[in-house]
């Protein structure tokens, strides 16, 4: 169960942190090796920067043939270093697939009151909280995406490795693609293609959380409960009838 009750500010608020990973994994440098995970095939495949774009020109493309009523307003917001590209990405793979409204803002810096006592990790929680500050509407929502890697308490421990955290029925969320590329492993990690997918669905993910959808039963939807693996983001294909109605889709 992932749900979790956690204050963030003087009001509680109901977050739902997702796609846990082991808290074990280096905290530190994304480059440093690990010898628990064989390489995945295909790793150092690296496509160019041409080849992506064009892969968001037709993801962009494909969604304005049948383009539905962008009703949600979504404001990203790059937090760090992350690459631009990492956004527009993200931007592409939702607007496909579910009717949103999708700006990308200003690069903000990672706060410092979000840095925990472990190097290089950042509270998902204090993320939410300095998200909370970003000027949108009433219903609007606001996701913040980052490349550090991101806690949240769990399970006893103070800083488990997460994905995204977003406030439930709330307006914040925020996802990394820290655990997405998984640079730390054999081969430097996961392969683009693979990364550029793991980057909508968990940002719709996250976007569901804060339109008010808990983790779906449904094998294979986007809202699933990912069980500690990041795999079980692979084997998602899309937002089931049920969770892709509080999209308005
Ligand atoms: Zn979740
Ligand atoms: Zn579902």
């Amino acid at each position: 169960m992932r749900r979790l009750v956690a204050p963030i500010t003087a009001a509680a608020l109901l977050l739902v942190g997702c796609r846990t990973a082991p808290p074990d994994a280096p905290s530190t440098s994304q480059t440093a090796p690990s010898a628990k995970t064989a390489a995945s095939p295909g790793a150092s495949e690296s496509p160019t920067a041409s080849a992506i774009t064009s892969a968001i020109t037709s993801a962009g493309a494909s969604s304005s043939a049948s383009a539905p009523a962008r009703s949600i307003v979504v404001h990203l917001v790059p937090l760090g270093d992350v690459p631009q590209l990492d956004l527009e990405v993200a931007a592409a793979g939702m607007r496909s697939r579910a009717p949103l409204s999708i700006s990308i803002e200003k690069r903000e810096p990672l706060p410092d009151a979000a840095k925990t006592t472990e190097k290089g990790r950042f509270s998902a929680d204090a993320l939410l909280t300095f998200l909370q500050k970003i000027t949108a509407a009433p219903g609007e929502k606001v996701l913040g995406v980052t490349d550090v890697d991101i806690v949240t308490p769990k399970n006893g421990v103070a800083n488990w490795g997460v994905l995204g955290l977003g406030a439930l029925d709330g307006k914040m969320c925020v996802i990394s693609t820290f655990r997405m590329r998984r640079k730390w492993e054999p081969g430097g990690g996961a392969p683009e293609a693979l990364v550029r997918e793991r980057l909508w669905k968990i940002s719709l993910h996250e976007i569901g959380h804060t339109l008010g959808l808990p983790h779906c039963p449904n094998a294979g939807c986007l809202m699933e409960d990912a069980q500690g693996t990041v795999k079980t983001v692979d084997s998602e294909t899309a937002l089931c009838a049920t969770c892709r109605a509080r999209f308005g889709n």
